[in-house]
């Protein structure tokens, strides 16, 4: 299949006096977003259109809630996984629309900031990320920022699949190095060694 579409849906309740996060970044705002993370409505929802995209399950299935290492988390860590898990499928992203439901602040200010930075997170173009928004009119759910969203992603070519496998691979590798430091920092354990597979002995 040479195109998949993904979508993703999330929520969070507005709480006083913690930092408003939509797409990566921090909006002006009196009020943010309660969540185990950081709460960013907009990150979750590209977050499950990409995986959906790619039928790789959703971002609890990943990142499960209750989990003391996701608390107050930065949720491009999310968006990245995503991203990652794209990339391992074959896929590219080719576009990403999303629209956000919520009485305030108003988006359009800084939906062009917002749409930069998304592009950023998702090494894209600007032209290829949407940001828009609504009031929820008569949902009675003033005090709820809603978001959906639809990712569209491509099939790489053959070439490029080899090159986008091998950056995986080779992220996978750098992490096993740094536990590898860690471990003998903390432990003094030697680092791992890799056996011959063969008898060096018995190579005649
Ligand atoms: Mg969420």
């Amino acid at each position: 299949m040479d195109t998949r579409i993904g979508f993703g849906w999330d929520s969070h309740a507005f709480k006083p006096g913690i930092p408003l996060r939509l797409g990566g970044m921090t909006v002006d705002h009196p009020e943010g977003l309660a969540g185990h993370s950081d709460g960013d409505v907009l990150l979750h929802a590209i977050t499950d259109a990409l995986l959906g995209a790619v039928a790789a399950g959703d971002i609890g299935s990943f990142f499960p809630p209750g989990d003391p290492r996701w608390k107050d988390a930065d949720s491009s860590i999310f968006l990245n996984l995503a991203l990652t898990e794209v990339e391992s499928a074959g896929y590219r992203i080719a576009n990403i629309d999303t629209t956000l439901i919520l009485t305030t602040p108003k988006i359009a200010p800084v939906a062009g900031q917002i749409r930069a930075r998304l592009a950023e997170l998702l090494s894209i173009e600007i032209d290829q990320i949407s940001v828009k928004a609504k009031t929820p009119e008569g949902m009675g759910l003033e005090n709820v920022a809603q978001c959906h969203a639809v990712a569209l992603v491509q099939r790489l070519p053959e070439s490029e699949e080899l090159k986008s496998l091998s950056a995986v691979i080779e992220s996978h590798h750098q992490a096993e190095d740094v536990v590898d430091d860690l471990l003998s920092s903390v432990h003094g354990t030697p680092k791992r060694r890799t056996a011959p597979v063969y008898d060096t002995e018995d190579i005649t």
